[in-house]
């Protein structure tokens, strides 16, 4: 199956209210372009040097999301152009990413990375961290970050029901959160599902899908 013809059957079976990010770590230029081609323009990248190397080649239309573990000293990189960053899972990190928002006189947009999943490697706040997080008065200072969100990963598992159990736990979460109102939060994001589970999410309430090897074949 080509890249255009993977896309058009996924895009053909989300919701209206259910965005696409095209996840194309580790693919190369044309297979990206292939995509765009066909109408895609919102890339995932998980590495921000692999990012800003595909941002400066490819047509500046599109938007670019990191969706991985970002370190606080490479914020800078990313800062001038990417559009969402999906990971942010510290006070620390939203720190940097405002302070290099307002050198770059633009506003980034966020979503907190909740931890879901029963595996130790996946990184995120449980639900006090992130109360925590969004009653400080540090957070409530920062004026050039926008929360729009949370996203999660659920246990990497052929376990449905592990994994719903997962989904529906993001969903509780946002669903307390989303009637609070600050100048820096619009939240109206859940970013769950991936390729394996995303019909699944959606089920579940997700209103953003990151897709990747279903698109663009395995890595
Ligand atoms: C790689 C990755 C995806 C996409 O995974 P696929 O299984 O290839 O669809 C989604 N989210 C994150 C955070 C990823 O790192």
């Amino acid at each position: 199956m080509s890249i255009q013809s993977n896309l058009n059957t996924i895009k053909s079976s989300l919701p209206e209210h259910v965005t696409l990010v095209a996840v194309s770590k580790t693919k190369p230029v044309p297979d990206l372009m292939e995509a765009y081609n066909a109408g895609q323009r919102i890339f995932g990248e998980n590495k921000i040097q692999e990012m800003v190397d595909k941002y400066e080649e490819m047509p500046k239309d599109i938007q670019w999301h990191m969706i991985g573990h970002v370190q606080s000293n490479k914020v800078k990189f990313m800062a001038p152009f990417v559009s969402l960053i999906h990971g942010v899972d510290s006070l620390k990190l939203l720190e940097q990413i405002n302070k290099h928002a307002l050198k770059n006189n633009r506003t980034i947009d966020c979503l907190l990375q909740i931890y879901i999943a029963e595996e130790e490697s996946k990184f995120g706040l449980d639900e006090k961290e992130l109360n925590e997080l969004l009653s400080s008065p540090e957070f409530k200072e920062m004026k050039n970050i926008r929360i729009l969100g949370l996203m999660g990963m659920a246990t990497f598992t052929e376990d449905q029901n592990q994994i719903k159990k997962e989904f529906t736990l993001l969903k509780s979460i946002f669903d307390s959160i989303k009637e609070l109102k600050a100048e820096n939060c619009d939240l109206k994001t859940i970013s769950m599902g991936m390729s394996g589970d995303y019909k699944l999410a959606i089920e579940c309430g997700s209103t953003m899908v990151r897709i990747g090897s279903s698109i663009f074949g395995g890595r």
